[in-house]
């Protein structure tokens, strides 16, 4: 009985600290758990891409390369939009992936084969602001403290009913963990947008995006830490008519001129790209 009064107790204090621990999303302005400060997030990114950087190491192109150029402008453009500080980085890998991602100190990873299938800056711009979205919402802080409380919630509740703990991680996953990726990538797409629309990049460039990225992804949304991107396109063209509204055609050209030098190293890019 004692036993599990203290397992009761220790419930008890989990669910005070969780509330204490809610912290308010800058896009939905809902409450989320993160259990930590942003100087965690900088500390945990830089170990990541530190480590990143290693791995990589023999396939990081040089800075002076034109893809290297290309993303560092157009990224720069990006987070100047971006109300929190960071080092943001860049690092292209030479590596035939379609694929980016971003640690969160800032450091921003793409792989040259995610840029080979890029026809446009817009199309390039949803994927970066994508990827700096995530920091700015801090998803990987509310994924790693979710995660931690939901596997001390779950083992407290197994001593409780059984005595003995089991391995749930799966269902874990299928329940909550991937369900809420999930969701941070809608949320990252919806502020990639809006990010976007500052600098005057064509929201059609994110449905054209994911459309491509279509034939890389899982069959199966239930598995994947990714919504399918017909999932993903639904949301991005609601968006983008709510966003639309608020800007004129004549909003755009001007706005556009804060992505100019990374608009000419596109155009420069692209020429390299098709002699090869
Ligand atoms: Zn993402």
């Amino acid at each position: 009985m004692l036993y599990r009064r203290v397992l009761l107790g220790l419930g008890a204090a989990g669910v005070g600290t969780t509330s204490y621990f809610l912290d308010k999303s800058p896009l939905t302005g809902k409450r989320r758990l993160i259990l930590w400060g942003e100087n965690v997030d900088i500390y945990i990114g830089q170990i990541t891409s530190e480590n990143l950087h290693t791995q990589y190491k023999e396939r990081i192109l040089y800075e002076s390369s034109i893809e290297h150029q290309l993303v560092k402008y157009l990224s720069h453009s990006i987070v100047q939009e971006i109300p929190i500080k960071r080092d943001w980085n860049v690092t292209v890998i030479d590596d035939p992936s379609v694929n980016a991602f971003v640690t969160p100190d800032g450091s921003i990873f793409v792989f040259k084969g995610l840029l080979d299938i890029v026809d446009s800056i817009d199309e390039l711009g949803f994927i970066l602001a994508h990827e700096c979205s995530h920091v700015y919402l801090r998803h990987s802080a509310n994924q790693l403290s979710t995660r931690g409380i939901l596997s001390v919630i779950v083992m407290l509740f197994q001593l409780w009913l059984f005595g003995d703990i089991y391995n749930t991680s799966m269902a874990e996953n299928l329940l909550i963990i991937l369900p809420m990726s999930r969701k941070c990538e809608l949320e990252a797409d919806k502020y990639a947008l809006i990010l976007e629309s500052k600098l005057g990049l064509r929201l059609e460039g994110a449905s054209s995006m994911m459309s491509k990225l279509k034939k890389y992804e899982l069959r199966t949304e239930l598995l994947s830490t990714h919504p399918l991107s017909d999932h993903r396109v639904k949301e991005i063209i609601a968006t983008t008519m709510k966003l639309k509204d608020e800007t004129t055609p004549h909003d755009y050209e001007v706005l556009r001129l804060k992505i100019a030098v990374a608009t000419k190293l596109f155009e420069k890019y692209e020429k390299i790209r098709n002699k090869r």
